[in-house]
């Protein structure tokens, strides 16, 4: 598998993979590999002649008091795991080779953006859809690959594809989970053994919510009082949101019907975790 640190070398890769007429699928990560992006690496793998996954943290979507400098980080173990999934070349730039000196130029979704992650996290998906533009550009993919844990953001990258007419076909992965339904995330290497067990209440709340529904519950604020008392009940854990929106538009339902998206962020002692469902309520 190839490493590659420069985006000079990722054209050179691209172009010698294009002369050869080969289709090139991209899978862009903030590394720290796990099973959810090596998920994602084997669809790629299994639809694409070639597969680039991109192992950048990013800068320009963590706050100013996230966790960016902690952030965990293994390029070495990385690429071990991304070779095992069949990714071709791994591209895992320095910042200043991503974001120059005199750097300027954002790219930015309204609408989608100002509501869940995106109230709580100003400029988070601005950093977002700036970086996935650039790797687009760079890479020039066929298709790329998202995970559904991040519903919003996939959704938000579909838009921008739509409306700046990227020719990439955009593919959702559904959530990678533990065992006991922990949904995977880099981040969960933060909890004690207590928050891994409080970071449970995420699952628990969503089934919950699923299950009031499927019993023909439709007032979307009786659902959220439930969810919320389901979470509130463990250790440690501090609501962000607990949402129920349209899955297509990402607002608010007060009665609930069509494709629903019951969306959850729940700070559990200085981890903040997302995770949420999609359900089809047709009656
Ligand atoms: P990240 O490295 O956290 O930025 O995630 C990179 C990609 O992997 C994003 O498209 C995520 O949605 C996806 N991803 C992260 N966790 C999971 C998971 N548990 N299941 C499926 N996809 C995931």
């Amino acid at each position: 598998m190839e490493l590659l640190q420069t985006i000079a070398a990722v054209r050179n890769y691209v172009a010698a993979a294009r002369q050869r007429g080969l289709s090139i699928g991209l899978v862009p990560t903030m590394g720290y590999l796990h099973e959810g992006h090596l998920s994602l690496a084997r669809a790629a793998r299994q639809q694409n002649d070639v597969v680039i996954m991109s192992i950048f943290v990013n800068p320009t979507q963590f706050g100013p008091n996230e966790d960016f400098a902690r952030y965990p980080r293994d390029l070495e173990r990385d690429r071990e795991l991304a070779a095992g999934a069949g990714v071709d070349a791994v591209f895992a730039p320095a910042v200043e080779e991503m974001y120059p000196a005199g750097y300027a130029t954002y790219v930015q979704v309204e609408g989608l953006t100002e509501v869940l992650c995106g109230a709580s996290r100003p400029g988070h998906f601005r950093g977002v859809t700036t970086v996935v533009s650039k790797l687009f550009n760079i890479v020039q993919p066929d298709r790329a690959y998202f995970g559904q844990k991040d519903y919003q953001q996939a959704l938000v990258i579909k838009r921008m594809v739509r409306d700046l007419n990227f020719p990439i076909e955009i593919i959702t992965i559904p959530t990678v989970r533990e065992a006991d339904g922990l949904a995977l995330s880099s981040r969960n290497k933060y909890l004690t053994p207590e928050q891994r067990r409080s970071a449970l209440s995420l699952h628990r709340a969503l089934n919950l919510g699923s299950d009031l529904i499927k019993a023909g519950e439709r007032e979307a604020a009786a659902v959220r009082r439930a969810m919320e008392k389901e979470i509130t009940a463990w250790p440690e854990t501090r609501i962000d949101y607990v949402a129920i929106s349209d899955a297509d538009t990402l607002k608010p339902l007060e009665k609930i019907g069509g494709r629903v998206l019951l969306a959850l962020a729940v700070w559990v002692g200085n981890t903040r975790l997302i995770d949420n469902v999609v359900l089809e309520v047709n009656d």
